[in-house]
């Protein structure tokens, strides 16, 4: 079914390729395996594939070097692997261009998952005019929420921070691209009214604020909603 999809894994670890190689053609991708990044670079232009899949540690470039020249020239969806774990890391890199980031060590769900969050997105820019997600509806054209079916009412500026995660919704958005977003190159970047906001809509959308179900906090990197169930057009 996924024959057609073509992705390119860019890692060194051989053994990790192997498994990642084995896990997406079984599940009918068709895979390029790169072992350098210099390798990588070259198959992304012969191959031209749906996705590629890029090990941040490599023997002859830097990751995020990279990253950049891949940003360069190809618009094909980057999901970053790597061992660092660092929060600084993460926002470096989302910031740099990647689409997505998964921490080593992971299992082949988590990535057939992303794969195929990526691969949806690509499909058609599109936006669906509803998000949903569990009990939660957003309709975009008319500007109403609903909770279990009971209209949410929010602030302007509430309504547009969880218009700008539902539509990026199964995306890690960081605080520095929301406040861009929301107010601007010139408000100070502290994140306070950030999270000030983003508590005023926990309170109204989340059974428990504490664990959220619809809004999720990547610790010190920012957040992003579960993907929208509702199908693109
Ligand atoms: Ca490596």
């Amino acid at each position: 079914m996924n024959s057609d999809t073509g992705i390119l894994i860019i890692e060194d670890d051989r053994n990790l390729c192997s498994f990642m190689t084995t896990g997406l053609i079984d599940n009918g991708y068709h895979v390029t395996p790169a072992f350098t990044g210099s390798e990588g670079l070259r198959l992304a232009t012969s191959t031209n594939p749906d996705i590629i899949l890029l090990d941040l540690g490599l023997p002859d470039m830097d990751g995020f070097d990279t990253l950049k020249s891949l940003q360069g020239w190809s618009k094909t969806p980057v999901i970053v692997i790597s061992a660092r774990s660092g929060e600084e890391d993460k926002v470096r890199l989302l910031d740099a261009g990647a689409d997505d980031y998964l921490t080593k060590p992971f299992g082949l769900a988590e990535l057939m998952a992303r794969i195929r969050t990526r691969l949806r997105r690509n499909i058609s820019d599109t936006p669906s005019p509803v998000y949903r997600a569990l009990d939660l509806e957003i309709q975009f054209d008319k500007r109403r929420i609903f909770l279990c079916g009971e209209e949410i009412h929010l602030t302007q500026v509430e309504y547009r921070l969880l218009t700008l995660l539902a539509e990026n919704s199964g995306h890690v958005l960081t605080y520095e691209f929301i406040m861009n977003a929301i107010w601007g190159p010139y408000i100070e970047n502290d994140n306070r009214i950030l999270r000030v906001n983003m508590a005023n809509i926990r309170r109204k959308i989340e059974k428990d604020p504490s664990h959220p179900q619809y809004v999720f906090t990547e610790a010190g990197v920012g957040y992003r909603m579960p993907e929208n169930e509702t199908p693109k057009l």
